[in-house]
């Protein structure tokens, strides 16, 4: 068994989907399980409307919600030739619509709405392509993953559990006569069925555990990428191909912000030595970089990995209590209570400062400090900048800045906290 995962940016219009038929159409033989983001911007869109329903605005959620069906349709026609919609299609566009127009959102429920509301993405999307394969002659099994994926009740980032999804997934491909599966990125569900989110960008992570459960020989990300590069084209003028990244490599790239793969990818394929591909989705001839766990060439360029949207957070406990003897442990509970992710610590006697990604719980985590002791003071708009295998001309470059807030180096590693936009890459 293979596994694909095919993102949001390939499958955005009806031509990725054509595209996404003629990577898969020579690959099944042996098994392939193909994991589908949700179609160009919906996940997005998606988050707009809950918004609106979160507010109460359910006739401007349900107009939101309609442009959604709009471009999906655009896409459906072209790809069935004007045929009507598929009914198994209309079907999900109904549930979503009676979701919007008939419950009562209360606050406090906002990350179980995000769930039930956001994974149509996934839902109507998988079920296009898989709709598309079949009447096109490609012979596939959809795979509703909110029955294969068992996770906790941690709505919006929610975590897999391996052991019950094992039997769970590894039956349905057993009762199953098809050897093409096409299965959602990014979604599951509570052991009582409630539907769950797995983190924005979570659908490698789908394809990765779905790999580890069924023993995969390896997992193909298909990308509109030549394969790995030293730096994000957008932001980095020069950048370089990094043909092969051990897992060390990648699950420290990722963690630091490198928008290649998302950081949970990375562990369920080393745990079982699954050889990760990422592939130009454009160029199926091309062979892309590989992420496995020993390679023969090792990486010689700098890798640059610019992070936005930092909070540089300094807490200090108000009765002078020595922070990394007396408050590590209260600190670190207190973040992870708000789901506050941290990238970086630095600390001194009786104070610690974490450069963390901004939160839209970020005022009730500063309140909830100073309600147990602590003095806090924080800037926001900040950005990380993590050098690994730095030489001397990219130190000179970006340290120098006076906009640097907070910096630390080792022998291979720098990172530089700064004001957002004060430095040019
Ligand atoms: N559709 C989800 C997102 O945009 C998951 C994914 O694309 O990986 O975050
Ligand atoms: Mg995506």
């Amino acid at each position: 068994m293979k596994v694909f995962k095919f993102g949001g940016a390939s499958v955005k219009s009806a031509e990725g989907v054509r595209n996404l038929k003629y990577i898969v159409e020579d690959q099944i033989e042996g098994g392939l399980f193909v994991i589908i983001s949700a179609m160009g911007k919906t996940t997005n869109a998606l988050e707009n409307v809950l918004e609106l329903f979160m507010k109460g605005e359910s006739t401007a959620a349900l107009a939101a919600f309609a442009e959604i069906e709009q471009y999906h349709n655009t896409i459906i026609s072209d790809l069935f030739e004007g045929k009507p919609v598929p009914a198994t299609i209309t079907r999900l566009y109904n549930e979503c619509r009676t979701i919007l127009s008939s419950s009562k959102p209360i606050a406090e429920d906002y990350e179980k709405w995000y769930d039930a509301i956001v994974s149509y993405g996934e839902l109507i999307s998988t079920t296009i392509i898989s709709e598309y394969l079949n009447a096109s002659g490609v012979r596939n099994h959809w795979v509703d993953m909110r029955k294969c994926f068992i996770t906790d009740a941690r709505f919006k980032y929610a975590n897999v559990d391996i052991e019950s999804s094992t039997v769970l997934l590894s039956k349905e491909i057993a009762e199953s006569k098809e050897q093409l599966f096409i299965g959602q990125g990014f979604i599951g569900a509570t052991i009582g069925g409630q539907t769950t989110t797995l983190g924005r960008e979570g659908s490698d992570y789908s394809a990765a555990v779905t790999a580890s459960i069924l023993d995969a020989e390896s997992v193909t990300i298909w990308k509109d990428v030549v394969g790995i590069l030293n730096a994000d084209p957008k932001i980095f003028p020069e950048t370089e191909y990094i043909p092969e990244l051990t897992y060390l490599d990648a699950i420290e790239l990722a963690y630091s912000g490198a928008q290649i793969i998302h950081p949970k990818t990375i562990k369920p394929l080393q745990n079982k030595n699954i050889p990760l591909y990422v592939r130009p989705f454009g160029d199926k001839q091309a062979p892309g970089s590989v992420i496995k766990a020993e390679i023969d060439r090792p990486i010689d360029v700098p890798i640059l990995i610019l992070k936005r949207n930092q909070v540089l957070l300094t807490i200090r406990p108000a009765d002078f209590s020595f922070v990394l003897e007396e408050r590590l442990a209260q600190i670190f509970t207190m973040l992870e209570e708000f789901n506050i992710k941290t990238n970086l610590i630095q600390t001194s006697a009786v104070s610690m400062t974490l450069a963390v990604d901004h939160s839209r719980y970020l005022d009730e985590v500063v309140a909830s400090f100073h309600a147990k002791g602590f003095h806090v003071a924080y800037n926001d708009g900040m950005e990380l900048l993590t050098i690994r295998g730095y030489r001397t001309p990219q130190l000179e470059k970006y340290s120098r800045n006076d906009n640097v807030y907070l910096a630390q180096r080792t022998r291979r590693i720098v990172r530089i906290v700064r004001k957002e936009g004060s430095a040019i890459y």
